[in-house]
């Protein structure tokens, strides 16, 4: 480790933006250094949870993969052949309650995103991984995202979420490059669909001013975390009893910051992946090998 780089010096060649990176530095700064930039792997003694979180994103990821097979054509006989519980549950209902409305002349599944972005003078990449872009070539988008937490997410909150702007951020800026684009973002929505509300998906419509907002928005944080020279420009989230319980709680790093012995329980969160758990293999998940390639 050299104290005295620049953080532009000490992020990994492969480092792209992304809504978790975004999210890290915007929940608290410290994630952002520890789970970024000194790329800490998970610390051994906050066990428990982090094996619940583990086995939930084991089933998480396992559903994505059946809808993946499911997309892209593959015969539900097949898909089905063996599933345990939940998942056989969770595909059944994903079976009945797939969005009817959704373009069907493309489908980009798992695809991977990016746009160029230069940030303090440097160049960088903002990058999205996509579960289902359902498009309709020139004229309409709707990114699916699929969830499979225990309740239904707050549509404020998912309003709020990094996720929500990067997404339809980078697939208006990534489509000019595409067969199927150029989409303007009043043609693009976002999605979010629940294994535990099937039938209640929360949309967000995108739009030439939120589009505006969010340059603004993702280029001022962009700028403000490269902008650090220390660990100390990465401070830690102020230390308040709410934030232990919303943050800290959550995080994987809390005994090393010193934030509470006991871990949060999952069911009280709406979303699984507001638990804090950066494996650095995932946190740094985009290679240049992963990003369809679009010009700087
Ligand atoms: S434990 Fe709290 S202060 Fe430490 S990195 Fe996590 S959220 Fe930030």
């Amino acid at each position: 480790m050299t104290p005295t780089l620049p953080v532009t010096q000490r992020l990994p060649e492969t480092f792209a933006f992304s809504q978790s990176s975004l999210q890290a530095y915007s929940d608290c700064p410290r994630r952002f250094w520890l789970a970024y930039v000194e790329q800490l792997p998970w610390p051994a003694v906050e066990a428990s949870p982090v094996h619940e979180y583990e086995e939930r994103m084991r089933q998480g990821a396992r559903f994505h993969r059946l809808i993946e097979r499911a997309e892209i054509g593959m015969e539900p006989d097949v898909i089905t052949a063996g599933l345990d519980h939940p998942l056989d549950d969770w595909f059944a209902k994903y079976q009945r309650f797939r969005p009817a409305d959704l373009p069907g002349d493309v489908l980009e599944v798992e695809k991977t995103l990016s746009t160029p972005v230069a940030v303090a003078g440097r160049a960088y990449r903002l990058a999205a991984k996509y579960d289902l872009i359902a498009v309709e070539p020139r004229r309409r988008a709707i990114i699916m995202d699929w969830k499979s937490a225990s309740r239904r997410g707050d549509e404020g909150q998912l309003r709020r979420r990094w996720q929500s702007r990067v997404y339809p951020y980078v697939l208006v800026e990534a489509s000019r490059a595409l067969p199927w684009g150029p989409l303007a973002p009043h043609q693009v929505e976002m999605r979010y669909w629940f294994t535990a509300a099937p039938s209640r998906p929360v949309t967000l419509p995108y739009s030439d001013a939120l589009h505006a907002a969010n340059h603004e928005q993702l280029h001022a944080l962009m700028t403000e975390i490269v902008s650090g020279a220390a660990e100390d420009d990465y401070p830690k989230v102020a230390d308040t009893p709410l934030n232990r319980k919303r943050f800290c709680a959550y995080c994987i790093y809390r005994s090393r910051c010193d934030r509470g012995e006991a871990a949060g329980d999952l069911d009280d969160l709406a979303d699984a992946e507001e638990f804090f758990a950066v494996d650095p293999a995932v946190a740094l998940e985009f290679t240049l090998d992963d990003v369809a390639e679009i010009e700087f």
